[in-house]
């Protein structure tokens, strides 16, 4: 089939107000005068959030990374965490900004989150939490996860950067561990351009939190913490309340693209569904699959460069590996051997190009293209075969 509609298809769009709603919003924040540091937007966002995560406490942030950082500090952590290396690469500069050295675990090949099997042969007199990813969108094996930390006196911290608003077994997926943290960067499903928030247990760390995005302050001249400026701003927060009230019809909308991926990827040998959970526990974040190059004929890279050359952009989430950059190369925990199913899976995952607008006949070109290059590279290799034995 050839592509001909002249148009790039990007991998993402993001979710997008209306410029009048926008603007109406602005104007009230213009007549207040208060463009940032808790203002009204700020404490509306915050109490509609906290009701859609279903959260006990929550504090919001310029951004995910952020968050995430600021996150760790409050948790007055020390040592060793054990997290994944198969993530973004804000999950691991967290722990190193808080000077805390990352021991990484392999991950299980189903979801490609950490393997909790894994663990607790990793768990020192140094180590005192465990970062864990729900990869895209996928939960992790959270109760399995709770129990060593449990046994060990473990905190629990979850990145759900790609869980917006997602349940697993009937439970809002930010109740699991002592912290979640999620990003509403502009490629995330829900955003606030750039943002993000913690929601936590102990409700001790509110204000802990409220002064660590704040200078360390906890009146006007008192400084009590080593803090930063982490702050989200009015604008960012009018976004937040205008693009949340799209996030229903944005997640519907998604289903139904991935309804037609699922549908006309099915059959093509060497293609894996990473992404197959439905309804209310996927988080719509991702659409991933795995190439498996013996079935497939081809490489990750190849399908990758193949979709490209006809403009439709995909990503290699996530690579390279955290373990791979270079100032862990000392790290034991860090070597190839040790994390096999990452290593594995690191060149076989690509992201498709995944939005609400997408169009349904788009999705479904598209896992066209992909069918035609596997029919075409199996029907060479098979040329080639029967001319080496002929
Ligand atoms: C997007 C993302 C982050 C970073 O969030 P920002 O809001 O962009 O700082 C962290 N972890 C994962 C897994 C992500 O996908």
């Amino acid at each position: 089939m050839k592509w001909n509609t002249g148009k790039t298809i990007h991998l993402t769009r993001p979710l997008l107000p209306s410029v009048d709603r926008m603007t109406e919003r602005l104007q009230t924040i213009w007549q207040s005068g208060w463009i940032t540091n808790n203002g009204s937007q700020h404490g509306q966002l915050e109490r509609e959030l906290r009701h859609y995560l279903g959260a006990e406490h929550i504090a919001l942030f310029n951004n995910g990374t952020l968050a995430l950082l600021l996150g760790l500090k409050a948790l007055d952590l020390t040592g060793e965490i054990i997290t994944t290396p198969f993530t973004f690469p804000a999950t691991v500069q967290a722990i190193d900004w808080n000077g805390l050295t990352p021991v990484f675990c392999d991950i299980e090949p189903e979801t490609l989150t950490i393997d909790p099997t894994k663990i607790e042969a990793l768990v020192t007199e140094q180590t005192s939490a465990i970062l864990a990813v729900h990869v895209y969108g996928n939960p992790c094996k959270v109760e399995e996860i709770q129990k060593i930390a449990d046994k060990y006196g473990l905190k629990v911290i979850y990145d759900g950067a790609h869980t917006f608003g997602t349940k697993w077994e009937g439970r809002p997926i930010g109740n699991y561990g002592d912290m979640t943290m999620f990003s509403f960067h502009a490629t995330k499903l829900f955003n606030t351009i750039e943002g993000g928030a913690l929601v936590f247990k102990d409700g001790q760390l509110a204000g802990k939190l409220a002064s660590l995005k704040n200078f360390g302050l906890s009146g006007p001249e008192e400084v009590v913490l080593s803090g930063l400026n982490a702050k989200l701003n009015e604008v960012q927060a009018a976004m937040g309340l205008e693009v949340l009230k799209l996030v229903k019809e944005e997640r519907r909308k998604r289903a139904q693209v991935k309804q037609q991926y699922d549908r006309f990827l099915a059959d093509i040998p060497g293609v894996r569904i990473l992404t197959s959970l439905e309804g209310e526990q996927s988080s719509y974040q991702y659409y991933v699959i795995e190439i498996d190059e013996a079935l497939f004929g081809a490489s990750r890279n190849d399908v990758h460069e193949w979709l490209n050359e006809h403009a439709i952009m995909t990503r290699k989430y996530f690579s390279p590996l955290c373990s791979d950059f270079p100032w862990y190369a000392h790290l034991p925990s860090a070597q190839r051997e040790e994390l096999p199913q990452a290593n594995r899976l690191v060149s076989r995952v690509l992201a498709l190009p995944y939005y609400g607008e997408l169009e349904l006949d788009v999705a479904k070109a598209i896992c066209e293209v992909i069918r035609q290059f596997q029919s075409t590279v199996s029907r060479a290799a098979q040329l080639r075969l029967e001319g080496e034995l002929g």
